[in-house]
């Protein structure tokens, strides 16, 4: 791999000669070449009897919220001891060029210490904790993380006692609400939307490719494999972010 191929090379071309705007979207493969597993990926051997599909849920966290924070204590510990690759830096870079929009589902802060601003977190991030009864935001130091510990229990709501939990969106709660309309406002009107990294059974933000595309726009998925998208998608590169992104910007 060491050109873009042609077809995108050209539309990537064509959008920037017209003064058209971009829309990225990443999944968890973007981070997958830092060390941050994905979901539908191989998983760290501590975790690998469990399901995230199973953890990720505001019914598990009602059944045994020490196990969901110890899951959800364990992925922050990866993203802060991982580095932003080399895709991530090409998308800061790329936003330097030319008028882009950044939607992520990845609830890392990969993007942002790449230097990138993340224009939507449609599915929130790991470290914007709050409390789960009373909703108040945790502004409080993070417990210590404690290697090879399954269940770890919560932190309490300052305000009310509360259990504190991580500010992603699981599975069966809505998107945050201004995220969401960013996400759609920048699908909407793109004239290229790259998505790379994710597997698009995710909805509803697996939605905005064909949204993009209905609005006009040229759709270019960037991942190693097939996915739910892959068929709609008006150019398919097989390649990874850390290998495909970087070409962009040469
Ligand atoms: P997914 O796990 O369902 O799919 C990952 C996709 O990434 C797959 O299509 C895979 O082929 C592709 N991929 C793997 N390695 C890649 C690479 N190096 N470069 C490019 N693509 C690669 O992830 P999803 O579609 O994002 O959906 C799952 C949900 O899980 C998301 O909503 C997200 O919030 C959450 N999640 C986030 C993180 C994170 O923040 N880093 C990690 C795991 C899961
Ligand atoms: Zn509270």
């Amino acid at each position: 791999m060491d050109a873009v191929p042609a077809a995108i090379d050209d539309v990537l071309r064509r959008t920037i000669d017209g003064g058209g705007h971009v829309c990225v979207l990443t999944g968890a493969g973007m981070s997958a070449e830092s060390g941050i597993p994905t979901f539908r990926g191989t998983h760290d051997s501590l975790w690998s009897r469990f399901d995230p599909m199973r953890l990720a849920t505001v019914e598990a966290w009602r059944e045994d919220p020490a196990l969901v924070w110890g899951w959800y204590r364990w992925r922050m510990h990866l993203v802060r001891e991982a580095e932003p690759n080399a895709g991530h830096r090409a998308l800061a870079e790329l936003a330097q060029r030319l008028s882009l929009s950044l939607v992520t589902q990845n609830v890392d802060d990969l993007h942002e210490r790449a230097g990138s601003i993340v224009d939507a977190h449609v599915h929130g991030s790991l470290f914007a904790l709050r409390c789960f009864a009373c909703e108040r935001l945790h502004d409080g130091a993070l417990d210590d993380y404690v290697d090879d510990a399954q269940r770890v229990e919560p932190m309490r709501c300052m305000a009310c006692g509360g259990h504190i939990r991580p500010g992603v969106v699981w599975f069966g709660e809505a998107l945050p609400h201004d995220a969401w309309a960013t996400a759609v406002d920048a699908a909407t009107r793109c004239a290229l939307m790259l998505v790379v990294g994710t597997s698009g059974l995710v909805y509803p933000a697996a939605g905005l490719p064909a949204l993009a595309r209905r609005h006009g726009a040229t759709v270019v998925e960037i991942n190693p494999e097939p996915t739910a998208l892959s068929a709609e998608a008006d150019h398919v590169w097989r390649a990874t972010a850390a290998q495909a992104l970087p070409l962009l910007v040469r």
